[in-house]
């Protein structure tokens, strides 16, 4: 069976919840099934909705079938709950080419996962442009990122249970500040900027891919700079789940963001910052390709 795309769109009559089908048809679920009016609710409704979509989606009714052309993608969750959690440094080679730029030749495996967060006011759709931010960036830069997000509540979640927590799979860009980051210690100010964190297009459903070895990329204009695999990651999905909710409880639509590997902008020789125009197109086996541009 194929895996499933949901999506949220919006057209005239609002935002809501929808089925991305062959054939470029949106399966729109406020009409088809009410109770799946926006994404939050389908998360809620967990294996017994997505079971009466995975059904439906084989059948659409003729009815509730949009195109494509006709609707605006937005992100999957288009207004997360709360800040979109975050983990640093988590791919060995990424580890490594951001010591290279401090002089560092011996990298050290990170003993934890580094936490941060980015303002859930930051997510922006699919095609959406990014800002240059000019006149308090001089140094904006991508990070092509698998997504958890999460669909059941838990604390003190244990690593051979944390998959049972993870609703589905997105794709994200930790869009950054680095000079912001590096200035103000704590790297909330480099990763909130308005508008800096793209999601989307869909969000497949855990229990239609595995993401635990995943070819991850991105391309710049059409020349590739990040081409990794997530088996690839420090500390994987099971173990950031573990660690973020030990004494912190997680909730349905949280959004995790598993971190980036190696290939950004200002690492490479000489290092290389986005400029209006630029065109990101970040893809994820699987999950599909997440194409955002930076605006004037
Ligand atoms: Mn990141």
């Amino acid at each position: 069976m194929a895996a499933l795309n949901l999506i949220t769109f919006a057209d005239a009559a609002g935002s809501r919840a929808g089925v991305l089908l062959s054939g470029g048809r949106v399966l729109d679920l406020a009409v088809a099934m009410p109770p799946a009016r926006d994404m939050l609710a389908v998360i809620d409704g967990g294996a017994a909705m997505l079971a009466a979509l995975r059904a439906l989606a084989a059948n659409p009714p003729a009815h509730a079938l949009l195109p494509l052309a006709s609707v605006a993608l937005q992100a999957p969750i288009p207004q997360p709950r709360r800040n979109v959690f975050c983990v640093g440094r988590n791919y060995m080679d990424h580890v490594a080419e951001g010591d290279r730029t401090r002089g560092i030749t011996n990298s050290e495996v990170p003993k934890y996962p580094q936490f941060f967060t980015k303002a859930a006011d930051c997510v922006i759709a699919p095609g959406a442009k990014v800002p240059t931010h000019e006149g308090v960036t001089k140094w904006l830069d991508y990070e092509v990122e698998l997504v958890a997000i999460i669909g059941t509540a838990g604390r003190d979640i244990p690593k051979e249970k944390a998959l049972e927590h993870v609703y589905g799979w997105t794709i994200g860009n930790d869009v950054t500040g680095r000079d912001l980051q590096r200035r103000h210690g704590q790297w909330f100010k480099g990763k909130s900027l308005d508008r800096s964190c793209p999601l989307g297009p869909v969000i497949v459903p855990a229990a239609d891919l595995s993401a635990a070895d995943l070819a991850i990329g991105l391309k710049i204009n059409g020349e590739q700079r990040q081409a990794s695999r997530t088996s690839k990651m420090i500390f994987d999905v099971p173990e950031i789940i573990h660690q973020l909710s030990a004494g912190f409880t997680l909730l349905p639509g949280d959004v995790i963001m598993t971190g980036t590997p190696e290939g950004v902008g200002y690492a490479m020789q000489p290092p290389q910052t986005l400029k209006a125009g630029d065109v990101m197109e970040l893809t994820i086996e699987g999950i599909g390709t997440l194409t955002n541009t930076i605006s004037d």
